[in-house]
């Protein structure tokens, strides 16, 4: 009698744990009922990059000095600078610059530590190619500079996360001018500099 007691108690124990388990799982299917469905119709739509975003990397030659630089802080070594030394100028000549897109890992050191600023993250994103040598960009390549998706006529720009009015989560149909949750990075420059300004009046 008394096993018998103790099986019918185990089950039941056994039976309220899974119904507890199956309820936490569904709370949370169910909380997505409440959410609304945010869908980007890709490539009709697309969201707008963000301020810092790293997309493929722009090449300006004409300002590129041929220090290598660039190739000495990447972790991979991965820009090629291919330059002659021209003996009547003295200086270096830049014949070539590549750098290929499929191996650069977008960590920035280029870009950061390039002395003339020849190099810029664009918001290009879209780097799908078929074959991956198609992605060993020459400094012709880089030197094109993609749509931003605010400009492309062919695109209706939508707001990400960062530039959505505070309380939003649906990028559709938000009126232009809707004023985004925080300051633009200008925005908070601007701040910075009247806190420096008011400082050194005080
Ligand atoms: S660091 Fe800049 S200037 Fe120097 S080689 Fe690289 S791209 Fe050219
Ligand atoms: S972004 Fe980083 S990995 Fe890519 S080329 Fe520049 S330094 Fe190298």
């Amino acid at each position: 009698m008394f096993n018998f007691l103790k099986q019918v108690s185990d089950y039941t124990k056994g039976t309220v744990q899974a119904a507890r388990y199956i309820g936490q799982g569904l709370s949370v299917t169910f909380d997505h009922m409440r959410r609304r469905p945010i869908t980007v119709q890709y490539p009709y739509e697309k969201l707008i990059p963000s301020e810092r975003f790293r997309g493929r990397i722009h090449f300006e030659f004409d300002k590129c000095i041929s220090c290598e630089v660039c190739v000495r802080v990447c972790p991979i070594n991965l820009p090629v600078v291919d330059w002659e030394f021209d003996k009547a100028a003295k200086k270096k000549t830049l014949k070539h610059y590549s750098i290929d897109f499929g191996v650069c890992i977008f960590c920035g050191n280029c870009v950061e530590f390039c002395p003339t600023n020849c190099l810029s993250f664009t918001e290009d994103y879209e780097l799908s190619v078929y074959d991956r040598h198609q992605l060993n960009f020459d400094n012709v390549a880089m030197g094109r500079l993609p749509y931003k998706v605010t400009l492309d006529p062919m695109v209706t720009p939508l707001r990400e996360l960062v530039y959505l009015p505070k309380g939003a989560i649906n990028p559709h149909g938000l009126p232009d001018d809707a004023r985004r949750a925080g300051l633009t990075p200008s925005e908070i420059l601007e701040q910075e500099e009247d806190g420096q300004d008011q400082g050194n009046r005080n």
